[in-house]
């Protein structure tokens, strides 16, 4: 089998089942219960947050554990409106956001908010000026992604919410860092940002866990009501045994950055030029997108077509968003790429553990596919 779906998910590190397994074996007690078992709980989790606070170069008390990255930007951004929201009702954000952000600011829209949705330039680049001329005295919140799950163009963050900070200093800036955390720096202190939505699941980590950093300071209405757990920021037991997992995979990628950065740029530079050698293959994704995420076309085959030629041969790739299941998001036609190019877009993302001799594979099977299935 040949895996290159890793931004959908990624398969879990060993290291990151075996903590789950340890902690449903032998951590089972709940974090709230004041005895031994509950403190043991406490503390896994304790460690877990360390890690992942850790990387984000945060404090721990500022990292909430979630079920993953779309209920922290849920809570991120209808915490925000609904705190800071009942006056200014200016939001802003962009055109080619993850559904999971998308949403709420539609739903935003909805109850009454005036949303702002900022698109990229004819080049497909974001031009910061473009959102902090959008910010004025009543603007709320302000979510910009960093790594677009699409194409993988970093977008330019820090400059945005730098500017959005000089402007209106209350403004509260979100980041989606979902598709780059782990693989490229996020540091919420160096990009402004008081909000920072991370998932376990795209680093080798477990489903259905994720966090969110909230910047001291920052009071975000709670949305899922119950308990007082994660110091009243979100009710329910948390899930200890994915957070123990969550932590695991990020300890185990700490301090690998450089070399799997090569290893990827390495993979891309290699699919690039044997993708060249058979022509009419189109590149959506830019240069200045991380190398995890190549976006291709290979004009006249439907994306799906092609993704079944590709299963039957135990090749998995993606024709874009998972979460839209195949539905075209729209997000490649804000980049500016053509509605006929978008139709058989194909997604091919990488982990550390890929090979060239698997682009190899998958460059052969796109070789058979040009000669059997173009129209
Ligand atoms: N944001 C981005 C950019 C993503 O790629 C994803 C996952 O597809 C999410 C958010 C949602 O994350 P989760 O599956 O943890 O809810």
């Amino acid at each position: 089998m040949i895996y290159f779906d890793n931004a959908a998910t990624t398969a879990p590190s060993e290291a990151a089942v075996r903590a789950v397994c340890d902690c449903m074996k032998n951590t089972f007690g709940n974090p709230s219960s004041l005895h031994t078992l509950g403190i043991r709980a406490q503390q896994v989790m304790d460690n877990a947050r360390k890690e992942i606070a850790g990387a984000l170069a945060v404090p721990p008390e500022t990292v909430y554990f979630t079920s993953g990255a779309t209920e922290s930007s849920n809570l991120a951004i209808r915490g925000a409106a609904g705190t800071y929201g009942r006056r200014k009702k200016r939001v802003i954000t962009t055109t080619v956001e993850h559904s999971s952000v998308k949403e709420a600011f539609k739903r935003l829209e909805e109850e009454g908010f005036e949303v702002i949705r900022i698109a990229p330039d004819e080049n497909g680049e974001f031009v910061p000026d473009d959102f902090i001329d959008a910010v004025d005295e009543n603007t709320c919140i302000v979510s910009v992604m960093l790594v677009n799950n699409e194409t993988g163009a970093v977008l330019p963050v820090k400059e945005i919410f730098s500017g959005v900070k000089r402007r209106n200093s209350e403004t509260i800036t979100h980041c989606d860092a979902v598709q780059a955390f782990m693989k490229i720096p996020v540091k919420p202190n160096d990009i402004k940002a008081d909000l920072v939505s991370v998932s376990a699941h795209k680093i080798y980590g477990p489903k259905g866990v994720g966090a969110l950093y909230v910047k001291k300071g920052t009071r975000l209405m709670k949305q899922n009501l119950g308990g007082r757990q994660e110091n009243n920021m979100r009710g329910g037991t948390e899930a200890v045994p994915l957070i123990a997992g969550f932590g695991a995979a990020v300890s185990e990628l700490s301090g690998t950055f450089a070399e799997r950065m090569e290893k990827m740029e390495n993979l891309r530079r290699y699919l690039l030029e044997k993708i060249g050698e058979i022509g009419e293959i189109f590149v959506n994704s830019s240069e200045n997108s991380v190398p995890y995420i190549v976006n291709i076309s290979l004009k006249g085959i439907r994306s799906e077509i092609l993704l079944h030629f590709m299963e039957e041969r135990e090749i998995y790739i993606s024709s874009g968003s998972a979460c839209s299941k195949g539905a075209k998001s729209g997000v490649l036609g804000e980049f500016g790429i053509s509605p006929a190019l978008e139709d058989s877009a194909l997604r091919i993302s990488f982990s550390h553990e890929n090979t060239e001799e698997q682009i190899d594979e998958f460059v052969d099977a796109l070789i058979a596919a040009k000669n059997r299935l173009r129209r």
